[in-house]
C-alpha cells in the first residue's frame, strides 16, 4: 500500500514527457534512450529487490512532442521513449544526452514515486542496443527539493507529500471529507453503472470502489480518463485531500456527462436512422407493390387527371356542382380510407357519361334506309314498310314523340338485327340492353350509393359503354321482366320510355338527372301477353312471325351463307353450300321459327371447311412436288366418308404461284350429304316423327303457341285401373287443366252417343283412372287451345282407334261442344308444316287468319275448318267418325 511505503530521501528521476503518472496508476514504458536505459539498469535491474524511482512530469519548452508513452492503467500499449537528440534541434551542443538539454526541459516540481512491477530487457537487433520494458505502479506524491545529475540521469532529493497512514486516519475523521468522499463515491458509482451497460468487464473497478480508500480512488479514476496534461498536473498537485476529491469529482462528473450526451446523440442518431430506414423500406415495398399492380401513377396525379376528365365531360351545371362536392371529399380522403374507391368510381362514371357527346345525325335518306333494310333482311315487307314510316316521321319532325317500336316474335327472326339496321340507317350508335330475367327495379334504376357494391342501372351502364347520348337503344326481351318484392322493373321502364319523364331520368346511383330524351328506344319481345299493359300502351307492336322453309332457304342463301363465310375468312372459292344441302339443313337439323339454328349449323360447316383450307395453305409453301401437295387434300376429302375426289392433275415443274392458283380453283369444298352428317351429326328431325308417335290410340297432335313461336304438341292419354280420377302431368297451367276437365266431361256426357259405353254402364270411369300427359314434361304449358286435342285423345283412348298421323289440330272447346277460335294461327300452321304435317283442323272462325299464312305453305296443306267438336272427331279419325250416324249430337 502506498501509505505504508517508506520513501528514501533521494530518488533516481525518470522524466515523463507531457504525461503524468498518478498514484495507483500502472504504466508500461519502453526505455530506449541511453539515460533512461542507464537509470533502469542501475536503479532497478541490478538491484536485488525491486527498487523505487521517481517519475517526474516534464514539459517541452517547445512543446513539440511527448516523452514516453501515454498508458492507461492496466493497458499494455507499447510506445517508445523518444531519444532527446531528436528533439534538440536548436542546441549547439554536440552532446545529445538529456542532461545537456535540461535548459530545454521544464521539470515539474512534483512527481510520483513508482515501483517497478515488471522488468524485461531486450536487445535491438541491428545496433545491439539494450532496451528495457518497465511496468511501473505509481505509489505516492513527492516534491523535488533538489535535482542533480548522477551520470547520465538525474537524481532528486525529495520530500514526501502524501500523508502517512496515521495522518490519513486522522484526516478521515473530518466530516467535510467524509461528506465529500461519500459524494465522490456516489458519482463514481453512477459512472460505473453507466459504463457497466456498455462493457461487462467493469467488475474490477467496481471491486476497487468498495475496497480502496477514497483519496486513492480519486487518483485511479482520474488516471483512467483522457484528460489534458494540465488537468493531470493539477491533479498531481492536489495534495490536500479535500481539494483532490473535489477536483476528481468534477472530472468524474464531467466524464459522466460527456458519456450521457454521447449516448443521447447516438440514440437520437440511431432512432432517426432506424425511422428513416423504416420509411425507406416501406416506400420501397409500396413501390414494388404498385409496380406489380401496374399502378405506378401517383394518387395526387390521378385525382388531377380525374378532374381534367370531369371538366371535359360537359356536365350540366347542377351535375358539375355535385361532382365538385364529391371531388372535394375525395381529395380529403386517404386512398386506403373506406369510401375512397367508391367515391372515385362514382366520379369516374360521372366523367365517362356522355352528357353532351352525341353522334352526328346525318341527313336521313329514306331511300338509302330502305336499301339498307332490304340488303340486311330478306322478306319482312310489312315490317320494313312500318320502319320506313317511322323513319319518315322522324325525318319530318325529329323531336316527335312517336311511339316506341316493339318487335314481337320468336327468337332468330331478325328483331335485333332490324333494330341495328335502324341505327345504321340513322347513322347512330347501337346499344343492346338485355332485360331478360330482370326482376329488380334497381337493375334499371341503379342501387343507391349507400349500399355496398352499389352500381348504376343497366341503362346508364349502357350509355357509358356506347359513349354517346343519342344512340339507338334496344331494350331486349321486355316481356321477360318480372316483378317481385324488389320492385317492378316495368314501372321503371315506364319512366324511361315516357318522353315527358325521361328528360330527367333519375338513376339512384347517379343521384343526378340524366337526359334520355335523345335516345331512340326500340324494344323486342317474344310474346305480347306478358308485357305490362301500361308499358305496352307506350309501344307499337310489330309482329315478326316465323319463317316458312322457303323463306329460310332464301335467307340462308342470300344473307346467312355470305355472312358466315365472311366471318370465317372464307369465300365461295373455298366452300360452296348448294341449295339442296341448305334445304336439308333446314329440314333435318332445325325445327324453329327463326333462322338462328340454321345460321349456327352453317357456321359449323364453315368451321370444318376453314380447318381444311388452313391445312392446305400450310401445305402449299412446303410442298416441293405435286404429289406431296395433293396428298393432304386427298386425305381430307377421302375422310369425308369416301366422297369422290375430283382432283386436277398438275404437271410437275410448274412454279409455286401457279400451283397455288390451280390449287385454289380446284379446291372449293362442296358440301354434300356425307359432309353434313360428318359435321352436323345424324339428322335430328324427320317427317316420320308424328306418324310414329300417334301409332298408339290415345295420342293426338296438337298445335300450341309458345315464346319460341308455334309448336307441335303431342297429347297422350292413358287409362288404368283406379277410382275414376283424372291425372294431369307436363307442367300444366290452370287454364289447360280446366280444358282437360271440360274435355273429359264432354266425352263422359257423350259416352253413349259415341258408343264408348252401353247405356247400362254409362260411367266411363268406372274402376279406372285417366292420365293425360303433355310432353315435354319440363316445359311449362298453358292456354285454352288444347281443348279439341284433349277430346280427340280421350275418344281415341276409349275407342282404341288411332288418330290420323297427318293431322294436327288446335281450338278451344266449350262444354257444349262448340269450337272457339284461338291465336297464333300462322305460327301454328308453320310449325305443323315444319313437322311435315299435311292436314290442320282449325276453328272455323279462324278463317280470317289464314291470309297471313304464306301461300307456299297454305297451298301444300289441307286446312279443315270446324264448328263443333263432333266435326273435329269426324276429321281426326281415319274414315271419319263411325258413330256419328247413331249419335244424337
Ligand atoms: P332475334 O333478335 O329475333 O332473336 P336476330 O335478330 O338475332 O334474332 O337474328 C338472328 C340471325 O338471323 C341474325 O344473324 C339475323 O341477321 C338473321 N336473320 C333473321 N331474319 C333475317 C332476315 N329476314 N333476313 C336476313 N337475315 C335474317
Amino acid at each position: 500500500m502506498a501509505e505504508s511505503v517508506e520513501l528514501p530521501s533521494r530518488l533516481a528521476i525518470l522524466p515523463f514527457r507531457n504525461k503524468v503518472l498518478l498514484p495507483g496508476a500502472i504504466i508500461r514504458i519502453r526505455c530506449t534512450s541511453a539515460s533512461s536505459v542507464k537509470l533502469v539498469e542501475q536503479e532497478l535491474w541490478q538491484k536485488e529487490e525491486k527498487g523505487l524511482i521517481g517519475v517526474l512530469p516534464v514539459r517541452d519548452a517547445a512543446e513539440t512532442t511527448s516523452v514516453g508513452s501515454a498508458l492507461s492503467p492496466g493497458m499494455g500499449t507499447e510506445s517508445g521513449e523518444r531519444s532527446p537528440k531528436v528533439r534538440v534541434s536548436t542546441s549547439d551542443s554536440q552532446k545529445v544526452d538529456g542532461i545537456n538539454q535540461q535548459e530545454l526541459i521544464h521539470w515539474h516540481k512534483r512527481g510520483v514515486a513508482a515501483r517497478a512491477l515488471h522488468l524485461s530487457r531486450g536487445v535491438e537487433k541491428p545496433s545491439g542496443r539494450v532496451t528495457y520494458i518497465v511496468v511501473l505502479e505509481g505509489l505516492c506524491r513527492f516534491s523535488v527539493q533538489e535535482l542533480s545529475a548522477r551520470g547520465t540521469y538525474y537524481v532528486a532529493r525529495i520530500s514526501r507529500l502524501d500523508m502517512t497512514k496515521a495522518e490519513l486516519d486522522q484526516a478521515e475523521q473530518d466530516p467535510d471529507l467524509i461528506a465529500l468522499s461519500r459524494q465522490f463515491k456516489a458519482t463514481a458509482m453512477e459512472l460505473i453503472s453507466v459504463l457497466e451497460q456498455k462493457q461487462k468487464t467493469i467488475g474490477r473497478t467496481k471491486a476497487l470502489l468498495e475496497t480502496l480508500p477514497v483519496h486513492r480512488l480519486a487518483d485511479i479514476f482520474v488516471a483512467s480518463f483522457e484528460i489534458s496534461f494540465e488537468e493531470q498536473l493539477s491533479m498531481l498537485d492536489s495534495v490536500d485531500l479535500k481539494i483532490r476529491l473535489a477536483k476528481a469529482m468534477e472530472l468524474v462528473d464531467r466524464h459522466l456527462q460527456s458519456i450521457r450526451v454521447a449516448e443521447k446523440i447516438t440514440q437520437k442518431v440511431e432512432g432517426q436512422l432506424s425511422k428513416s430506414q423504416k420509411e425507406f423500406l416501406l416506400r420501397q415495398q409500396m413501390r414494388a407493390i404498385k409496380e406489380e399492380l401496374g399502378d405506378n401513377d401517383d394518387d395526387e396525379d390521378d385525382v388531377a387527371a380525374l378532374e381534367r376528365k370531369m371538366q371535359s365531360a360537359g356536365m350540366p351545371p347542377n351535375v358539375w356542382k355535385q361532382a365538385q362536392r364529391e371531388l372535394r371529399r375525395l381529395r380529403k380522403m386517404q386512398p386506403q380510407q373506406p369510401g375512397y374507391s367508391s367515391s372515385r368510381v362514382y366520379l369516374e362514371l360521372l366523367a365517362d357519361l356522355p352528357w353532351q357527346n352525341a353522334s352526328e345525325e346525318c341527313e336521313l335518306d329514306l331511300r338509302a334506309a330502305k336499301e339498307r333494310l332490304d340488303s340486311d333482311h330478306y322478306g319482312l315487307v310489312k315490317v320494313k314498310q312500318r320502319i320506313i314510316e317511322y323513319l319518315a316521321v322522324r325525318k319530318l319532325k325529329p323531336d316527335a314523340r312517336g311511339p316506341i317500336l316493339c318487335f314481337v316474335g320468336p327468337p332468330g327472326v331478325g328483331k335485333t338485327s332490324l333494330a341495328s339496321s335502324i341505327a345504321a340507317a340513322l347513322g347512330r350508335k347501337f346499344v343492346r340492353i338485355s332485360l331478360g330475367g330482370v326482376k329488380d327495379e334497381a337493375d334499371i334504376r341503379g342501387h343507391r350509393r349507400t349500399y355496398i357494391g352499389s352500381m348504376p342501372g343497366r341503362l346508364i351502364e349502357g350509355l357509358k359503354r356506347v359513349a354517346v347520348c343519342n344512340p339507338v337503344m334496344l331494350l331486349d326481351e321486355v316481356d321477360k321482366t318480372g316483378s317481385d318484392i324488389r320492385g317492378d322493373p316495368a314501372s321503371a321502364l315506364l319512366e324511361v320510355l315516357d318522353p315527358e319523364q325521361n328528360k330527367t331520368f333519375n338513376d339512384h346511383y347517379l343521384n343526378v338527372p340524366f337526359d334520355l330524351s335523345k335516345v331512340i328506344f326500340v324494344a323486342t319481345a317474344n310474346r305480347v301477353q306478358p308485357i305490362a299493359p301500361p308499358l305496352l300502351d307506350r309501344m307499337e307492336v310489330i309482329e315478326l312471325p316465323g319463317y316458312t322453309p322457303e323463306e329460310k332457304l332464301k335467307i340462308a342463301m342470300q344473307h346467312l351463307i355470305p355472312r358466315v363465310l365472311d366471318q370465317h375468312g372464307l369465300s365461295s372459292e373455298f366452300l360452296q353450300i348448294p341449295e339442296d344441302m341448305v334445304k336439308l339443313v333446314i329440314q333435318r337439323y332445325t325445327r324453329e321459327a327463326g333462322v338462328r339454328n340454321v345460321e349456327r349449323n352453317l357456321a359449323a360447316l364453315a368451321r370444318a371447311a376453314a380447318v381444311r383450307v388452313a391445312e392446305q395453305e400450310q401445305t402449299v409453301p412446303l410442298s416441293k412436288g405435286v404429289h406431296q401437295m395433293a396428298t393432304p387434300l386427298m386425305d381430307a376429302r377421302l375422310a369425308d366418308g369416301g366422297a369422290e375426289v375430283d382432283m386436277e392433275v398438275i404437271p410437275i415443274g410448274v412454279n409455286n404461284h401457279e400451283i397455288s392458283n390451280a390449287f385454289k380453283s380446284t379446291s372449293a369444298l362442296i358440301v354434300d350429304e356425307a359432309m353434313l352428317e360428318k359435321v352436323l351429326g345424324p339428322p335430328k328431325f324427320d317427317d316420320r316423327e308424328a306418324a310414329e308417335r300417334v301409332a298408339t290410340p290415345g295420342v293426338t297432335v296438337g298445335l300450341v303457341w309458345t315464346s319460341f313461336g308455334g309448336e307441335v304438341q303431342f297429347v297422350e292419354a292413358a287409362a288404368m285401373v283406379g277410382k275414376g280420377d283424372l291425372h294431369l302431368t307436363g307442367q300444366l297451367g290452370d287454364v289447360i287443366k280446366e280444358s282437360a276437365q271440360i274435355a273429359l266431361t264432354w266425352v263422359r256426357a257423350r259416352a253413349a252417343d259415341l258408343k264408348l259405353a252401353t247405356a247400362g254402364e254409362i260411367n266411363l270411369l268406372e274402376g279406372r283412372d285417366i292420365h293425360i300427359h303433355f310432353p315435354a314434361g319440363a316445359v311449362p304449358k298453358d292456354g285454352p287451345s288444347a281443348g279439341v286435342t284433349l277430346v280427340t285423345s280421350l275418344v281415341s283412348l276409349f275407342t282404341q282407334q288411332r288418330v290420323r298421323a297427318d293431322t294436327a289440330m288446335t281450338g278451344e272447346m266449350t262444354l257444349r261442344g262448340l269450337v272457339l277460335p284461338v291465336g297464333g294461327i300462322k305460327d301454328k300452321i308453320l310449325a305443323a308444316h315444319r313437322y311435315g304435317i299435311k292436314r290442320v283442323i282449325l276453328p272455323e272462325r279462324n278463317l280470317k287468319d289464314l291470309v297471313e299464312v304464306p301461300s307456299a305453305v297454305r297451298n301444300c296443306m289441307e286446312i279443315v275448318l270446324v264448328k263443333r267438336v263432333e266435326d273435329v272427331l269426324e276429321q281426326a279419325f281415319e274414315g271419319g267418325c263411325p258413330w256419328k250416324q247413331r249419335a244424337k249430337l
